[in-house]
């Protein structure tokens, strides 16, 4: 951590840092300037909970953290990269298969799910999605079917034996979608729900953590590391898409940079939301294969029997005959991408 003095701080005002520094653990070194005065803090800067402890004090002009604040979630803490097995030889990240998760948005009938479930699993999808509880906006629209839901999920995992991930909205429903569920779904507007990633972390199945349509990459990374912190390291993220000042012509900005950023900060997968991060069927198909270009561990891709009659999220929806299609070009563009790597690693070396 670094403490930079005002430049017109007294002696007094430094000493007063380099004590508190001194009284927190840290070793104090003392630059000065022409201008200012720098003082760096040498220590574990994860011991404490904010640059607060010294932005308050007199003469203060900024301090900067060095250390990343998520310390279980860091690179730094875990080098090599975490795979999750979803389900007996399910598996996700570091150098496992693709994983692409298909489905609905929300499941709304019985013979729906399970067709959609066959024909995701027919075109190589491994886990299944749906919504039973659904985060709407509007009122009086389709909030999903609840119990209902999760029964129909779990006939549909029965008839084909993909893996569930479904989205938990309140903690009330937390034992039924366990008794369901492979994966817990965060979605993005419960990211920074604390209660909720702290009774998370104390479950032992994966959690979908979703990005939260206008967090930065450190509070998403925040959101994992409570889960951590709470007792739960399956945890794979989730990039769906920011919001920005240009809704026009997509719902959401797919920020394809944070999953290289993410790559290179933690150990966890990640994987991307081509429906969400667009809001147009048209343009899930480029987005879904720019993500994997840009090293998602995995795919998360709405699929609804008949996108325009679905009572959520038709329009960025694809119908099993595009997601099927969309499948081998998915495989094909990662083999690519995982040839060019190696070569690339073999000349670094050589
Ligand atoms: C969803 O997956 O259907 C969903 C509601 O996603 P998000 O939380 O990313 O909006
Ligand atoms: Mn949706």
């Amino acid at each position: 951590m670094i403490v930079i003095m005002e430049p017109k701080a007294l002696e007094a005002e430094i000493d007063k840092v380099i004590q508190r520094a001194e009284e927190l653990g840290f070793q104090a070194i003392i630059n000065k300037g022409a201008i200012q005065t720098v003082v760096a803090l040498i220590g574990d800067e994860t011991k404490i909970s904010g640059s607060d402890l010294f932005e308050e004090l007199p003469g203060v002009h900024r301090v900067e953290r060095i250390q990343v604040p998520f310390r279980l979630a860091s690179r730094s803490t875990q080098y090599a990269d975490s795979v999750i097995e979803i389900a007996p030889g399910v598996k996700i990240g570091g150098q496992e298969d693709l994983l692409v998760m298909a489905g609905p948005c929300s499941v709304e009938t019985e013979d729906g799910i399970i067709q959609t479930a066959r024909a995701v699993k027919a075109a190589g999808a491994k886990v299944l999605r749906g919504g039973a509880f659904k985060p709407r906006t509007a009122p009086r629209t389709f909030e999903g079917l609840g119990e209902l839901g999760l029964r129909f999920l779990k006939q549909a995992k029965q008839e084909t034996g993909l893996p569930i991930v479904t989205e938990i909205m309140d903690l009330r429903d937390l034992d039924s979608i366990y008794d369901t569920t492979d994966i817990f779904q965060v979605g993005a507007r419960n990211m920074q729900n604390f209660s909720m990633l702290n009774e998370l972390g104390k479950v032992k199945k994966p959690i979908l953590l979703k990005r939260g349509m206008s967090a930065t990459i450190d509070e998403w990374l925040l959101a994992a590391e409570r889960i951590m912190h709470n007792g739960n390291s399956q945890i794979i993220l989730c990039e769906r898409g920011i919001r920005s000042f240009d809704a026009k012509y997509t719902r959401n900005v797919l920020d394809l940079a944070a999953i290289s950023v993410v790559k290179n900060l933690t150990h966890l997968p990640i994987i991307s939301d081509p429906s969400h991060g667009t809001g147009k069927t048209l343009y899930v198909r480029s987005m879904a294969l720019a993500s994997v270009a840009a090293g998602a561990h995995g795919l998360m891709i709405e699929v609804h029997p008949d996108p325009a009659n679905a009572l959520s999220d038709g329009p960025q929806s694809l119908n099993p005959k595009q997601f099927n299609e969309l499948m081998p070009e998915i495989k094909q563009l990662h083999s690519f991408m995982k040839d060019l790597h190696a070569r690339k690693e073999a000349t670094n070396v050589a």
